[in-house]
């Protein structure tokens, strides 16, 4: 299988040394700590921090909370980060953490214990210039106030900048926590828009009901398309009428953060909203959800990728000879690196900006993102996955090399 790094590669002619570099990543961490849990046994974690690449900036990426957490997984993830961050053109390279464990199963004050164990074994990584954590599935503003916190104490100062995505009073941006969807809206009209489709009149389907996939849904909801087919881990609800978004949020919310049950619609399989004839579908879940096994029959026009990585190489092949689009997560959602800059921005300057502000910036930043993949696109004759892949090669593949002529 010849993957979409390596194709992008091809085009760009990347020798093998500097193709080998940035393929491996800078630095790769294990770490092993214990907690006391609240019945007073002691357990242990393994956690992983992954520094892909610094050639742009400090490594920047999320910490990721869930039982299935491997360094395989993490490295693939900070992999994606370096790109993403390039292709969108801010000054950060890239990074990912985690911690296995299962985020629901414990309380509050366990998932800070843990959190806090985490950030001291990592105190010496982390860092505004250095390494910059941020939320990722199964982690939020809490944990990111935790983390802050810790550093802070071992370092003996307040430092904000170390991790983005924090609460507002711990000097969070404004729009943070909305700006993966915000920015997966975006990008998903931008996509309508390519493909000379009527947003008023454009069906969606979202998978998962995290912090990306809830405020995918609302945005576009807001803009008036219809979002007909909506899941989480409990349950995938359709409705051909659209779904009112509000309405399951609060449902959500008073749910125990699930929409099982909603009533006004009906219960699919999960399997079977991956596969509804709709305009868009957003796969804002996991990895690895569209492959060669279902590929084919994916009915959807245009694919954003609201997740990491939830198309897999194979599928590409499929999907584009089906002529349908598909707009690679480095591009569908740098919204939410691209406001955790500004955070870390407000930090370093001492400032706070105004909501509209941060998503006016957000805005230009992701539409000029697009229209520079989709004409490196045509330049290349190449998919927009790939044409995103040769715009952030380009630039970390060119800064790399002066590196070593500087050296
Ligand atoms: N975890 C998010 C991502 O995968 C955000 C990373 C960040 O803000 O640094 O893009």
């Amino acid at each position: 299988m010849i993957d979409r790094f390596n194709i992008a590669a091809d085009i760009l002619k990347l020798d093998a040394p500097i193709r080998q570099k940035l393929q491996r990543p800078e630095k790769q961490i294990v770490v092993n700590f214990s907690i006391v849990l609240d019945n007073g046994i002691e357990q242990n974690f393994e956690g992983y921090r992954i520094i892909h690449n610094t050639a742009l900036g400090p490594s920047k990426g999320g910490i990721r909370y869930d039982t299935e957490v491997n360094l395989e997984e993490v490295k693939a993830l900070a992999a994606w980060m370096t790109w993403k961050s390039a292709v969108t053109g801010i000054p950060f390279g890239g990074a990912k953490g985690g911690i296995i464990c299962d985020p629901k199963a414990h309380s509050k004050r366990e998932l800070e214990k843990i959190t806090r164990a985490y950030t001291k074994s990592l105190s010496d990584i982390f860092g505004p210039e250095k390494d910059v954590p941020a939320p990722d599935m199964g982690t939020g503003p809490d944990e990111m106030g935790w983390l802050m916190d810790e550093f802070s104490q071992v370092h003996g100062k307040t430092v904000h900048g170390v991790v983005t995505g924090k609460h507002l009073h711990a000097g969070g941006s404004l729009g943070r926590v909305e700006a993966t969807g915000k920015g997966v809206s975006i990008i998903t009209l931008l996509a309508i828009e390519q493909l000379k489709l009527r947003p008023a009149r454009s069906s969606v389907a979202v998978q998962g009901f995290g912090n990306v996939g809830i405020h995918s849904a609302l945005f576009l909801y807001e803009k008036g398309l219809k979002v007909v087919a909506v899941s989480d881990v409990s349950e995938a609800l359709y409705n051909p009428e659209g779904i009112n978004i509000p309405e399951l949020i609060l449902y959500y919310n008073l749910n125990n953060k699930s929409i099982k049950g909603y009533p006004n619609s009906v219960t699919i399989q999960h399997e079977e909203l991956l596969l509804l004839e709709v305009d868009v579908l957003i796969p804002a879940a996991k990895e690895d959800v569209i492959t060669r096994t279902n590929a084919a029959s994916v009915r959807a026009k245009i694919i954003v990728e609201g997740a990491n990585g939830p198309v897999s190489s194979d599928a590409d092949t499929i999907l584009h000879a089906n002529n349908v689009l598909v707009v690679p997560d480095i591009l569908a959602n740098a919204g939410g690196v691209t406001v955790s800059y500004f955070e870390w921005l407000q930090n370093t300057l001492i400032e706070k900006w105004g909501v509209n502000r941060v998503n006016r910036q957000l805005e230009n930043i992701l539409e000029k993102s697009f229209k520079s993949v989709f004409k490196t696109a045509t330049k290349y004759n190449v998919t927009p996955r790939i044409a995103s892949y040769i715009l952030a090669l380009q630039k970390v593949a060119e800064t790399q090399s002066v590196k070593e002529v500087a050296l």
